[in-house]
């Protein structure tokens, strides 16, 4: 996977009684885009903190670019960091903004002009160079914050949740931007927020954390299609998690009953061990039919709401034990189902993961 521009080894935050960050371990690759996502409060903007020097960690070890830096302040590490509020000094232009920290460091003026205007080419911001913050939209102060922190060119550049106070279509937009700039400069990305949309469509891996720890860390599609704990299932995106009876564990196999059907699935890399487990299936990998193969299983039961989404119907089967099932059904399905109809419900095994209860 290359060279580890972060790593961070047993990473513990305490803030008086609270355990915020917890044993943490975490690896991040030179040039990667990595993203941090997780419900508010899970400790995300913690750990981004410690990377850069604005926190320390109460123990363990934060390596950049192979040193310990654990108790280094900001300004003495290669890494630089976007907020979501900008940060931008409010009397000052945007060249001033952005010139302003190589202006402290004593760099020339002319050199200073040469950097300003490449960062703001970078960030398709040349027009704005004399304008004040107040007088650009939110999408454009972004922008300017974001030249500001890639203008030294660091190693590593950490943003905090900064599409977070834009609107759903200029943030979309700017996803794009954000991550076709990261590619062409090459520079670690580390990227907080909470919007799961987000960070599957921008990142090279996702870090998923709960509670002051990483429940998995992997590539958008095997961190959606192949999710090792109920906790990733249920927060990134939509899932059916069915309760179940582990009956066999067969080595490569699972016999696990649903609703008194007897189920095999594939064993996955998810440890499961005890009785009770759940099963996430998505609800567009459940097909529906109306009459059943022989020998097939499947579950049984009557399609009690439909609701058009514009691309596909959210069809809810419920079970006989009252359990629901959600199914994304495209309106050119063979067997199409509506509101009523008794419906058979089956998926292809290595669609489905079976997880710890
Ligand atoms: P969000 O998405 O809401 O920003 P987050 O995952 O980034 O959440 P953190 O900002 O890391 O979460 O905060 C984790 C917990 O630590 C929260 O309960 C927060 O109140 C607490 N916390 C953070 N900073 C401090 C501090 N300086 N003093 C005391 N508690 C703090």
């Amino acid at each position: 996977m290359g060279e580890l521009a972060i790593r961070l080894e047993g990473v513990n935050k305490r803030f008086g009684e609270n355990h915020i960050v917890k044993d943490l371990d975490l690896e991040v690759y030179r040039g990667e885009f990595l993203t941090l996502l997780g419900p508010s409060g899970c400790g995300k903007t913690t750990t981004l903190r410690m990377i850069a020097g604005f926190e320390h960690p109460d123990s363990g070890m934060i390596l950049l670019n192979g040193s310990n830096v654990a108790g280094s302040p900001p300004n003495k590490r290669d890494v630089n960091t976007v907020f979501q509020n900008y940060a931008l000094f409010p009397h000052m232009t945007v060249s001033q903004n952005i010139g302003y920290g190589m202006k402290l460091k004593g760099v020339s003026a002319d050199e200073i002009k040469r950097r300003v205007n490449e960062a703001l080419r970078m960030v398709q911001m040349e027009a704005f160079a004399d304008r004040k913050p107040r007088q650009m939209s939110g999408g454009q102060q972004q922008r300017v914050a974001v030249a500001r922190a890639i203008v030294n060119k660091p190693t590593v550049l950490l943003l905090d949740e900064p599409l977070g106070a834009l609107d759903l279509k200029l943030r979309k937009q700017m996803q794009f931007e954000l991550k076709a700039l990261q590619q062409k400069l090459g520079i670690t990305f580390i990227y907080v927020t909470h919007d799961q949309e987000e960070a599957l469509t921008m990142s090279d891996r996702i870090a998923v954390m709960n509670n002051g720890q990483i429940e998995q860390i992997d590539s958008p599609s095997v961190i959606y299609n192949r999710p090792a704990t109920r906790f990733v299932a249920d927060f990134i995106g939509e899932t059916n998690l069915l309760h179940g009876t582990l009956d066999a564990n067969l080595g490569k196999e699972l016999k696990v009953s649903i609703e008194g059907v007897s189920f095999t699935f594939e064993k996955g890399e998810a440890s499961v061990t005890g009785r009770d487990v759940f099963i996430s299936i998505r609800p567009e990998q459940v097909s529906i039919k109306r009459q059943r193969a022989e020998d097939e299983a499947c579950l049984v039961g009557r399609v009690t709401e439909q609701v058009f989404i514009g691309s596909f119907y959210k069809t809810v089967v419920t079970l006989p034990t009252g359990m629901e099932m959600v199914v994304a059904q495209s309106a050119a399905q063979g067997e199409f189902a509506h509101q009523g109809d008794e419906v058979y419900l089956t998926w292809e095994n290595s669609k489905a993961v079976v997880l710890a209860g």
